[in-house]
């Protein structure tokens, strides 16, 4: 804000100032422009910025030397979400027949992201595309256009334009390929399209290898068609690709193991995973559970007791406090409800998934995060409620 407030006054008067310096050319124009300089300045001092802004935009000669001002206050401008200014301040760049190229270039790719800003999304993805058919700044155009076919969720262009900025840049795209496969994937599940779903999730999971979501969605595929032993085989996969995806399958993986009656398995199962991943709740809560059926709540009690001595966790500490709950007299059950609620108030303010790229955090799962845009970067909170970054 501050800066814009030096930038405008200054630039419009360094426009007055050449015109002046270049003689009779401009000394009609100079005559004009006096007068409306000390207006705006009039403006701004009677605090008054809108008209003020209004009147030093108005000032402004776009030739060679001042486009870059113009570019950097159509800029300012978007970034204050003031996009009508940027617009037309971007509009008025373009009409001029004396911009370079590049300048052009430039020009129409800031007119492109106001158009975004202001959700404008045909406009804008006509002039990325113009930018594209130029051959000029092709690979900011390009990471533009990627973001409106994920606005629009049209996932098909996606692949295209991660095919061309592959091309154009080093960058791999094969973590985001796999989530538009991925989307796909669910598109055609909505469709009951299944032999399609199952084809998309195996592009997926060709393109990425470690794509948690590819193997959720097929292992919910397979348990849908009745195949249990496959699903059990794809949700397993999970825990290999990211351990703190292991709570997101638990539930579904323990119903198929019900249904093909292997409890003894799935015990096993857990116990593994409980030992190999320490500091992970959700393998532990399940063990609990299990253990609690095949084997007694005591010895469910024991384990759990034992396992939050050496490592602290609140959702730990609500089971704790449950089992205690359940084998305590009636009468010495009033401290251990408050404590009860105490740890449920906590859990249940803190959010369960946290981006670790931007910090965003959420009480269900995204695989794009709202707030950076990123995928994959959201992850369950593993352990201790951690604080955002
Ligand atoms: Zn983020």
């Amino acid at each position: 804000m501050e800066l814009l407030w030096l930038l405008l006054p200054v630039a419009a008067f360094s426009g007055w100032m050449a015109a002046r310096r270049s003689g009779n050319r401009h000394e009609a124009r100079r005559d004009e422009r006096a007068p409306i300089y000390f207006r705006g300045l009039n403006f701004l001092l009677n605090e008054q910025p809108d008209k003020a802004i209004d009147v030093f935009v108005e000032m402004l000669e776009v030739d060679s030397e001042t486009v870059e001002t113009h570019l950097a206050l159509g800029n300012l401008f978007r970034r204050r979400g003031e996009v009508d200014r940027a617009i037309r301040i971007h509009q008025n760049l373009i009409a001029r027949p004396t911009l370079s190229r590049e300048q052009r270039g430039l020009a129409l790719l800031e007119l492109g992201q106001d158009y975004m800003r202001a959700g404008l999304h045909d406009r804008a993805e006509s002039l990325f595309k113009e930018l594209g058919d130029l051959n000029i700044h092709q690979q900011p155009a390009l990471e533009n256009l990627l973001l409106i076919y994920q606005k629009e969720r049209e996932w098909q262009k996606c692949l295209d334009v991660v095919r061309q900025l592959e091309a154009l840049s080093r960058r791999s795209y094969a973590m985001e390929r796999a989530h538009y496969y991925c989307e796909l994937a669910q598109q055609a599940r909505g469709r009951h399209d299944m032999k399609q779903a199952e084809l998309l999730l195996r592009k997926a999971q060709g393109s990425d290898p470690a794509c948690v979501r590819a193997s959720l969605m097929q292992a919910d595929l397979a348990a849908a068609r009745g195949g249990c032993k496959s699903a059990i085989a794809a949700y397993r996969k999970v825990a290999g690709q990211d351990p703190a995806f292991i709570g997101e399958m638990l539930p579904a993986l323990i119903v198929c193991h019900q249904q093909e009656g292997t409890q003894r398995e799935l015990l096993d199962y857990l116990q593994g995973l409980s030992r190999k991943h320490q500091g992970v709740i959700a393998p532990v809560l399940a063990l609990v559970d299990q253990l609690g059926e095949q084997q007694g709540r005591e010895r469910a009690r024991e384990y759990l007791g034992d396992y939050l001595g050496k490592h602290p966790d609140l959702r730990g500490v609500a089971r704790l406090i449950e089992l205690d709950l359940q084998r305590s007299a009636a009468s010495d059950q009033e401290p251990l409800r408050l404590l009860g609620n105490i740890v449920a108030k906590l859990l249940a303010a803190g959010p369960a998934y946290l981006c670790g790229n931007c910090g965003f955090t959420a009480k269900s799962l995204h695989w794009q995060c709202p707030g950076c845009m990123s995928w994959s970067t959201i992850k369950p909170i593993t352990g201790l409620v951690e604080e955002p970054r």
